[in-house]
């Protein structure tokens, strides 16, 4: 039995060493999550923005033909005051230019207005497309970084469970699934050390009846409280 718990106690650093190759990739694997969807987010921004520039940038345009056709207007309606012959048609000329010379005014301010509302999410734009340009460059940096590293306890994990397997093959399958189920059940802890007759484990004291079978080291002692499979380190 000693022979096996030595073979399990192996077996245990060798399934340690590899949940924490796994927790440190699923680490990376989140964090270049995080990455992605901060960079899909700025994205994002950048399209909206684009497309209300887009918008603006044809209203104003839109505006501009509208000014340009009331200049139009202007100018003919004057082209008239020459022929005119009546103080009551004078009048009314007059009063059609200032109507129109009032509409242009006004088209003129809508499109100060939106050229300003252009400049502003022009700045907004360029700021948003440095931004992403930023985690763009963070990400790939990170990209290539963590590839390495994944790459390279990639390589570990194969050598490790090549070491697995051949410490695996040695145990008997019952003792082996039931080693197993504890790992996953405890914690990845499933062997504990027995100091002054106390499991490790979950720190209980152990019966005496089990203490000395276990000092005998002739069966598989596990803990009656945590379940798990007890080990003495001998002198
Ligand atoms: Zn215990």
């Amino acid at each position: 039995m000693q022979e096996k718990m030595n073979l399990l106690r192996e077996l245990q650093e060798v399934d340690q060493e590899l949940a924490g190759l796994a927790t440190v990739r699923a680490k990376h694997e989140a964090e270049l999550q995080d990455l992605s969807a901060e960079k899909s987010r700025i994205q994002g921004m950048v399209d909206e923005l684009s497309a209300q520039l887009d918008e603006l940038q044809k209203e104003d345009a839109q505006l501009q033909q509208e000014m340009l056709a009331e200049k139009d207007q202007i100018t003919k309606v004057e082209a008239r005051l020459p022929e005119i012959q009546t103080q009551k048609e004078y009048v009314a000329v007059l009063k059609e230019i200032d109507m129109a010379k009032k509409a242009s005014l006004d088209t003129q301010a809508k499109i100060t207005e939106k050229e300003t509302g252009i400049t502003e999410l022009t700045a907004d734009l360029e700021e948003k497309q440095a931004e992403l340009a930023a985690i763009s460059e963070k990400s790939d940096a990170r990209q290539a970084e963590v590839d390495k590293i994944l790459a390279e306890s990639d390589a570990t994990c194969v050598a490790r469970q090549a070491t697995r397997d051949s410490l695996a093959k040695d145990l008997p399958n019952s003792l082996l699934s039931k080693y197993q189920r504890i790992f996953s059940r405890r914690g990845g802890l499933a062997l504990a050390r027995v100091v002054d007759g106390a499991c490790l484990g979950c720190n209980i004291q152990l019966p005496p009846q089990q203490y000395n079978r276990l000092h005998r080291g002739k069966e598989l002692q596990s803990c009656p409280h945590c379940n798990r499979l007890l080990y003495m380190d001998r002198a």
